[in-house]
C-alpha cells in the first residue's frame, strides 16, 4: 500500500524504477532473525535473489550470512563486509576460477554438488596448500510442489549429487587429505508455500545425516537451504510466518548436540519490500482484447516472461473507480512473452497513469538486461 506521500513523490520521478520500503524490509529481517534465535538457526541470505548494495547491507547488519552462487557473488559480500568464514558458495557449476578466489577469501564452505568438483577442488586446494571446508548438496528427490521451473530436488534435476552416488561421494571424500567435510546441504526450490513440504525434507535430511555417521563422517552442519514463499497475491500481508517455518525444522529435524541447523532464504526476506512503478504508455484497445503498454517490460521484471510469474498489478493513480476494465498488461519490449498479466481488472485507466508491479524484490532488478538496448533500471528508496 502507498501512501499519498508515496504516490506524489513518484509522480515525480522518471519511470521505470524499483521502489524499496526499507522500513519493511528492516522490519521483516528482524522478525526472520528473533523467530531463528530461538532455535539458535543460522540464516544466509541467498545473495541472488537480491544483490542491491543497500539492500544487502541491511541484511548484513542484522547478522546474518552470505550463501552466493557464483564468484561475483562472493565477491560482492567480501566487499560488502560479510564475515568470510559467513559466507557460503553453492552452484553445479564452478569455474576453476570461481573456486580459487573463493579458497583465496577462506569461505565457511562450498556446498559441492558432484563427485567431479569434490577431486578439483581438493586438487585446486593441495596447490594452495589449504584446506577447503565442504558441505555435501544431496538431492533429495523431495517434491517442492511449486512451480515446475523452480523446482530443484528432483532426480531430473541438475542440482546436487543423488543419493545412489553416495558411497562413492564418501569414499573421495575419505580419500581427499584437502578435503574437511563440515555437512550435508539442500535446497529443494523456491517459492514453498505449503509447509509439509519441509516436513518431507526434515525426514530426508535425518536420513542422509544418519547415513553419513554411521560411516564415521561427524556431520556439524544441516544446511536446509530456502525456498520460502511469500504471499504474491496479497503483497500487503507482508511478512512471512518465520516462527511456523523454523518451528517445522525444530520439531521435525533430529537436532544432535553440537550440531548446527543453516538456512539460505532469498526470496521470503527480500520479495514483498519492493515493487516496480512504472508509468502507462499507451491505452491500445483491439476487438477482442484491450492493452495497457507500460515503459516497463520483461528487460526489467523478467519473472513473468521467464516462468509465468504472478505479480499483483495495481493502478496506483486510480484508488477509486468509475468502472473497472480488463487488460492486457504489456512491455514496450519486441517479445510477445512481455506481458505482466492476462484480462486484469483495473480501473478505466489511461495514458501517464502510475502502475505498481507489486511484490517485486525477489528475483526482480537483479534479472534485469539491456536487451533492446533499454537503460539499466533505477532503484528508489524509501526516504527516512
Ligand atoms: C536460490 C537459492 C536459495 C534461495 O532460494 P529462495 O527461494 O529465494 O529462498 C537458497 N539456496 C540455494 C543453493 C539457492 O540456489
Amino acid at each position: 500500500m502507498f501512501s499519498d506521500k508515496d504516490i506524489s513523490r513518484f509522480t515525480n520521478l522518471e519511470t521505470p524504477f524499483y521502489y524499496y520500503d526499507l522500513t519493511l524490509l528492516q522490519n521483516t529481517l528482524k522478525k526472520c532473525a528473533s523467530a531463528a534465535n530461538v532455535y539458535n538457526f543460522h540464516v544466509h541470505y541467498a545473495m541472488k535473489a537480491n544483490f542491491n548494495p543497500t539492500v544487502v547491507a541491511k541484511i548484513k547488519s542484522v547478522g546474518f550470512g552470505a550463501d552466493c552462487v557464483s564468484g561475483g557473488e562472493v565477491k560482492q559480500a567480501v566487499e560488502l563486509g560479510f564475515d568470510a568464514g559467513k559466507i557460503v558458495f553453492a552452484g553445479v557449476g564452478k569455474s576453476d576460477k570461481e573456486i580459487n578466489f573463493a579458497l583465496d577469501q577462506d569461505i565457511f564452505c562450498f556446498n559441492v554438488e558432484s563427485i567431479q568438483e569434490l577431486e578439483v577442488i581438493n586438487e585446486l586446494a593441495l596447490v594452495k596448500g589449504k584446506k577447503a571446508k565442504v558441505a555435501i548438496r544431496i538431492n533429495p528427490n523431495v517434491d517442492a510442489h511449486t512451480h515446475h521451473n523452480i523446482t530443484t530436488g528432483l532426480d531430473e534435476n541438475k542440482f546436487g549429487i543423488n543419493s545412489w552416488d553416495l558411497p562413492a561421494c564418501a569414499e573421495v571424500l575419505k580419500k581427499s587429505a584437502q578435503l574437511e567435510f563440515v555437512g550435508i546441504h539442500f535446497h529443494i526450490g523456491s517459492q514453498i508455500t505449503n509447509l509439509d513440504v519441509y516436513k518431507s525434507l526434515c525426514t530426508r535430511v535425518n536420513e542422509f545425516a544418519n547415513w553419513f555417521e554411521e560411516r564415521g563422517f561427524t556431520v556439524k552442519v544441516l544446511n536446509v537451504g530456502g525456498g520460502l514463499g511469500i504471499d504474491y497475491h496479497n503483497p500487503d500481508q507482508q511478512i512471512p510466518d518465520f516462527e511456523a517455518y523454523f518451528k517445522i525444522f525444530n520439531d521435525f529435524l533430529e537436532i544432535k548436540p553440537n550440531q548446527e541447523v543453516h538456512f539460505e532464504l532469498g526470496r521470503a526476506l527480500v520479495g514483498q519490500s519492493s515493487s516496480l512503478i512504472t508509468k502507462v504508455l499507451y491505452i491500445k484497445n483491439g476487438k477482442k482484447k484491450n492493452f495497457v503498454i507500460l515503459d516497463a517490460g520483461m528487460t526489467e521484471l523478467m519473472r513473468p516472461a521467464l516462468y509465468q510469474a504472478y505479480h499483483k498489478i495495481e493502478n496506483i493513480s486510480r484508488v477509486e473507480a468509475s468502472s473497472v476494465v480488463k487488460y492486457d498488461i504489456v512491455g514496450p519490449i519486441c517479445e510477445s512473452t512481455d506481458c505482466f498479466g492476462k484480462e486484469v481488472e483495473l480501473p478505466e485507466t489511461f495514458r501517464g497513469d502510475l502502475i505498481a508491479l507489486r511484490s517485486t524484490g525477489a528475483y526482480g532488478e537483479v534479472m534485469a538486461s539491456n536487451y533492446n538496448l533499454r537503460n539499466e533500471v533505477r532503484a528508489v528508496f524509501t526516504e527516512d
